[in-house]
């Protein structure tokens, strides 16, 4: 694995000297559609919700989250490999290439500038054994691309980790997942007055039953945001 990393060979193609190369990274096949984040199943011009889900699915009552882009497959091997190794490898560097992911795809996806971008936090315990938040990195990247030379402001202590949680990839079933988030988050009360009647766009970098953004989500509505949408590079099972 070291030697995977270290010293860098692309990791789409193989050559010498970087990690991901522009070759490869122009070769990331987009998600040609958007589907609804709740029900996953009715395609929506732009990940908004459908409206049988706006009005019967109560998930999206408590959360109010009205989009998710998801920029691209996570069936493409080579997603889920560049995502191994920017988390379990602590590759870094690979923010850059990620964070145009996902910007290519809100340029696309996104009809709004939003007033602030928020990422999805980690445990401190987590954080420290990584080294860097990735949801924060990415947030980072997508700050300046999407309406330069403005930056977004990103609000990284906006929302915590208030359990320490398993990794939802190492949980099986639906109902454990939703559990095991539970009351996992928290918003920080003096921050809270950042969020009233603002635009909000919460970025994590994959998202599985969606539990963990619609939590994040659900915080920003109680905290009066005005809109809630949220952009990750892949959604697993989809
Ligand atoms: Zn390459
Ligand atoms: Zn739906």
């Amino acid at each position: 694995m070291v030697d995977f990393v270290f010293p860098f060979h692309c990791l789409g193609c193989e050559k010498p000297g970087v990690i991901f190369c522009q070759e490869c990274q122009k070769r990331i096949p987009f998600k040609s559609f958007q589907v609804c984040p709740f029900c996953e199943k009715t395609v929506t011009l732009r990940g908004e919700v459908c409206q049988l889900c706006k009005k019967e699915s109560e998930t999206f009552q408590k959360t109010c989250l009205e989009q998710l882009i998801v920029a691209t497959s996570y069936n493409e091997k080579i997603i889920q490999r560049l995502i191994h190794v920017f988390k379990y490898n602590f590759v870094k560097s690979l923010d850059e290439a990620l964070g145009d992911i996902l910007a290519k795809s809100l340029l696309k996806n996104l009809d709004f500038v939003p007033d602030l971008i928020v990422p999805v936090p980690l445990h401190p315990l987590r954080h420290r054994w990584r080294g860097f938040n990735q949801s924060e990195l990415l947030a980072q990247k997508i700050a300046t691309q999407l309406s330069p030379p403005f930056e977004i402001p990103v609000e990284k202590e906006l929302l915590k980790r208030t359990r320490y949680t398993l990794p939802q990839m190492k949980i099986k079933s639906q109902e454990e997942r939703m559990s095991n988030l539970a009351n996992a988050f928290a918003l920080e009360k003096k921050l809270q007055e950042k969020v009233r009647s603002k635009k909000i766009l919460l970025v994590d970098d994959v998202c599985t039953t969606g539990t963990t953004l619609f939590e994040c989500s659900s915080l920003l509505a109680d905290a009066s945001a005005k809109k809630i949408s949220a952009v990750v590079i892949a959604r697993q099972g989809s």
